[in-house]
């Protein structure tokens, strides 16, 4: 398979050079480059070949006015790590099919069941059938579980820097589910979660619940669009400022994931680049192309 790989522009890349063709050409920034080659090579992991199964749907919940979980009774499901994701396909009475990949937010415990979690894309062709359609009794096709780098269990160990922004938290959740229910003291770990609004945010009452209880947690919000009267956490976007808070009161992470739509992901892991964190402790997973 040809693999191209392209440089981006970073914040301190300097002017743009001439190319032979006089044409005006960006000066690669080699940090960037160092983890656009670490990321390809996570991408060159070829997965298995995985048989679809028939999911039962067994129980429907709201997260918030626009996402959902699901917990799916998969018989003969096969043991997960925490960050892997299941296809799902629909297919429609005149065989029109449509596949699309959810991540699995719970921890593995051995139930036969999984969780995964929709955000609501309202132009979109999967999303909204299970928003709109899917019932408790329902089957659905899937196949799974996929991925191998974005995985983190607890003997990877820590300190943990996880970043999400939306429904890129659903992976980072299953971490910290199986971190919490793994044997021994939890390692340290951070979640830096970006959403547009207090009400977006996702899984809030276990969030804060992990939070209080767990002094080796440490949680930062930031909305970016609206907030509640009274808000006294962050008000932008994440940046390099905050990312360096949360790496203070961490310590510098051994392992980070970053996961949510394409912009956040290149962003926030190009920012972790800057810092001087090793491109191949950087595990990133890209969800879709809208920005938070
Ligand atoms: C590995 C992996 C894991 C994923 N895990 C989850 C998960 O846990 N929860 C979840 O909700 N989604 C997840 N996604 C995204 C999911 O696969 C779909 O892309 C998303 O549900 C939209 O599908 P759709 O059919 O509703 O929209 P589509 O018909 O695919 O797209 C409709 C419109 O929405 C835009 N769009 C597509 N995807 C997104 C997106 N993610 N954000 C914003 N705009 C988008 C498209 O450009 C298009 O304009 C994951 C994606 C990947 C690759």
């Amino acid at each position: 398979m040809a693999i191209t790989c392209t440089a981006t522009r970073g914040k301190s890349s300097g002017t743009a050079g001439t190319r032979p063709d006089g044409t005006r050409q960006s000066r690669t920034d080699y940090r960037q480059l160092r983890f656009r080659l670490s990321h390809l090579k996570q991408l060159a992991v070829k997965p298995p070949t995985l048989e679809w199964q028939t999911a039962t749907v067994d129980r429907v919940w709201v997260e918030t006015s626009r996402v959902k979980s699901f917990r799916l009774a998969v018989p003969g499901f096969g043991r997960f790590k925490p960050g892997q994701h299941v296809d799902v396909r629909l297919t429609a009475p005149d065989g029109y099919q449509a596949q699309r990949s959810y991540s699995i937010a719970s921890a593995p415990d051995g139930a036969g069941t999984i969780d995964i979690t929709v955000e609501l894309i309202e132009d979109g062709e999967v999303s909204p059938y299970f928003h709109e359609v899917v019932r408790e009794g329902d089957r659905i096709e899937l196949r799974g579980p996929i991925g191998g780098p974005f995985t983190w269990t607890a003997e990877r160990g820590g300190p943990l820097l996880l970043a999400g922004g939306g429904s890129g938290v659903v992976p980072l959740m299953s971490m910290l589910r199986h971190r919490t229910t793994s044997a021994g003291e939890p390692v340290r770990a951070a979640l830096l979660y970006s959403s547009r609004a207090l009400d977006d945010v996702i899984y809030m009452d276990e969030l804060d619940a992990i939070s209080a209880s767990d002094p080796r947690f440490d949680l930062t919000l930031t909305l970016t669009r609206n907030r509640p009267p009274g808000w006294t956490g962050k008000t932008r976007r994440v940046d390099a400022r905050m990312l360096r808070d949360v790496m203070e009161r961490l310590g510098r992470p051994a392992l980070s994931y970053v996961c949510g739509p394409t912009a956040f992901v290149e962003t926030v892991a190009g920012m972790l680049v800057d810092e001087g964190l090793p491109p191949d402790t950087i595990m990133t997973e890209r969800f879709g192309p809208s920005g938070t």
